[in-house]
Formats: C-alpha cells, structure tokens, sequence
C-alpha cells in the first residue's frame, strides 16, 4: 500500500512528458479577436520561450480564417483552426468538444484562457473533460523551467492572500488570466507561422443547444478596461448624490470614465458594471483616480495595472496611499472642486 503512490506518480511523470507546447485560446466574437487573446499570446511566448517549446493559437469560430495573421503577428508559431459553421456561436458543448479532440491529438503542456464570459466557462468545461488542474482568474504567471510546472499566482482567501498554485501531476496545466492584467505586446508586421487545420466531424444534430437569437445588451456600453483615466468614488463620497456630483464632475471635466468600489455598488449608487476590483472588471488606465477608497486589497488588485494612482482620502493612515504614485490627504468635497478648474485647462 505504502508503494502505491509512487508507482502512481512515477507512470504519470512518464505521460506528462509527452506534453509539449504552451496554447493559448484566442477568443473571437463576430470576427474581431478579443484584446485579452492578444495579451496572452504575449505572456505564452515568455512563457514558451523559458521552456525552448511552440507557441500555438487555437482558434474555433465559422470564416474566422481572416484573422490567422494577426494571431501569428502578436507571437504565435503556430495555429490550430478549426472553421465550421456549427461555431458560428461559442457553445461550451461544441466548443468543448473540439478543443479536448484537439488536445487529445497535439498533447499542450500549458493552457491559457482569458478570464471573460466565454473563457471561465469553456476553461472549466475542457478541465473537467481532460480531469486536469485549471487556475482560475490568475494576475500572474510564471514557469518552473526545470519542473515544467506553471506557476499560476492569484488571488485567494477572498483576497487576503496571492496563492501560487501548481498543477504538479496533471497534463496539460490550464489557467484563466483577466482582462488587462498582462500587457499587450507590440505585434511584429508580417510575421508568419504554420496552419494546421484538424478536420473534426460536427453537425447541429444531437446538440443539446441551439443559437436561435442573439439579443444586444441595451443600455450604456461600459468599457472601463479600455479607459485611459478612470475617476472611481468609494464610500468616503457619502451618498448617491454627492458620488455623482464629485466623481461624475471630475470625470466629465477631464473626459475620464467613471468607476467605483464594491462599497460605492453596494450602496446602490452606481450599477455593478462600474465596479473595479477582484469581483469587477481589472483596469489599466494611464491615470486612475482613487476618490474616498480606502484601498482593500480586493480593490487593489484590480487597479495594479494603471500607470498613476492618484488617491484623495481623509485618513493618513488609508492602505492606498502605500499604493498610489500621488495622494492627497483631505475632503474629496474640498479637493475635487479644486481640481477641476486647473485639469479642465489641460
Ligand atoms: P471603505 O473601505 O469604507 O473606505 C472609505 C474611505 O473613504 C476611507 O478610507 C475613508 O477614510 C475615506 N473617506 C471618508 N470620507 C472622506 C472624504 N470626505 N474625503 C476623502 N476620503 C474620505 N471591493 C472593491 O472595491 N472591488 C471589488 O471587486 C471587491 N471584491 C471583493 C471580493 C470579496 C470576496 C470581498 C470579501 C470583498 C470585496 N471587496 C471589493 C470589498 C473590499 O473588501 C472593501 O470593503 C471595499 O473595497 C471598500 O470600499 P471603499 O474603499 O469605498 O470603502
């Protein structure tokens, strides 16, 4: 009995040997490859590079062939396409199917995905399927090179803590990475690679879904991952109406996106979409202006990414200031009013 597991260890360390390559999924909606596919085959071709290995882009949609370019000019080497009509629309059962076949057949080591919708979704459906390790909503990753071990580092323990997590006995090793938390790399125009393009059988019939409408969210888009200045209000605005007035005033005088605390959310004065953090959306503006935040470590992770922090709080002792490039102790009702008019004339 005391030997069984490392006969066991030792048979999976021979199959994981087999494993070779780093993939990256590169998600694409109605044609146009979402920014967080193209940050990632920019932090897989580090991480390819540390293991001397392939980096590939695997790519499933329907006519989706025109984007094979861009996907080698932003660092892949190689890309699995797989364009077929029944992808037409992402389908975790569809979409599922044919990357574990794909897997299955070509044996990656390390798999990433971005941390949107689509990709929490089909990253743990394809993990389930292969019954292998998958880190989710990772905000770093780097490689073990003598180990071949990703190490994936993310939030844990409602985010006190940043958990370094290994899959160290399964192949291949899965994680999801947010939005914004790795930089996006310079492509390199006319950069070329190889096309593979398994033949894999599908067909509408036996599926247990079916796309029959796709509804367009109505409403005001909010795209705070792509702001350049963010003004964001917590708590210390003190209610709805002076949230509005101080953050939405700031913000409109300087042509800046607004955003907010889980605090601010919770209080019902701005919808969740607008909230920054470890469960809202990771940002990366050029200036990102902390108003009445007191700087929780779940608010934190999700502003690590701008350039300069700028934070205005009453308390001295406030954990943003050990965070941001310049701060300001005093009332944000006192300050902002004076930073309109000089900012406006920027
Ligand atoms: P507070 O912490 O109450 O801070 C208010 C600040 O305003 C204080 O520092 C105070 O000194 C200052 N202040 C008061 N009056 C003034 C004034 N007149 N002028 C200037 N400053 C003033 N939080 C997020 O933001 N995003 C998340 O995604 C998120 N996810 C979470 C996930 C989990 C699992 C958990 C457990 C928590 C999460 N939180 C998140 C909540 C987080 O822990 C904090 O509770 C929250 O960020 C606090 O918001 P706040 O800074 O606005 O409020």
């Amino acid at each position: 009995v005391k030997e069984t597991p490392s006969v066991k260890v030792a048979q999976l360390s021979g199959d994981l040997g087999r494993y070779q390559g780093v993939w990256v999924f590169i998600e694409q909606r109605e044609g146009r490859i979402m920014p967080v596919s193209l940050e990632l085959l920019g932090a897989g071709r580090k991480l390819a590079d540390k293991l001397g290995v392939e980096l590939s882009g695997v790519l499933l949609g329907n006519q989706v062939r025109a984007l094979v370019d861009t996907i080698y000019e932003y660092g892949a080497d190689k890309i699995y396409l797989v364009d077929h009509p029944v992808l037409n629309y992402y389908r975790a059962e569809t979409y599922m199917q044919v990357f574990v076949k794909l897997v299955n057949e070509y044996l990656p080591e390390i798999i990433l995905m971005g941390a949107t919708t689509t990709g929490r979704d089909l990253a743990g459906a394809v993990a389930t399927e292969l019954a292998t390790g998958l880190t989710a909503d990772c905000t770093a990753l780097d490689i073990d090179t003598e180990k071949r071990l990703l190490l994936a580092t993310r939030p844990a323990f409602g985010g006190n803590i940043m958990a370094t997590i290994v899959a160290k006995n399964h192949r291949p090793q899965m994680a999801t990475v947010r939005p914004k938390v790795m930089k996006m790399e310079q492509p390199v125009p006319g950069r070329r690679g190889v096309l593979i393009t398994p033949e894999i059988e599908l067909s509408e019939t036996n599926l247990l879904t079916r796309v029959l409408e796709i509804v367009k969210e109505q409403g005001e888009q909010v795209n705070l991952q792509e702001a350049e200045i963010i003004v964001a209000g917590g708590r210390g605005l003190g209610d709805r109406d002076n949230f509005h007035r101080i953050c939405g005033g700031l913000a409109e005088a300087i042509g800046a996106r607004v955003g907010a605390s889980r605090a601010a959310v919770e209080a019902g004065w701005i919808e969740q979409k607008y909230q920054v953090g470890q469960t809202g959306v990771t940002v990366a503006p050029k200036i990102y202006f902390a108003l009445g935040i007191s700087g929780a470590i779940q608010h934190l992770v999700g502003i690590r990414g701008s350039d300069i922090i700028i934070a205005i709080n009453t308390d001295p002792n406030a954990p943003i200031f050990k965070e941001c490039t310049y701060g300001i102790v005093g009332d944000v009702n006192k300050i902002v009013p004076l930073l309109i008019e000089p900012l406006q004339k920027l």
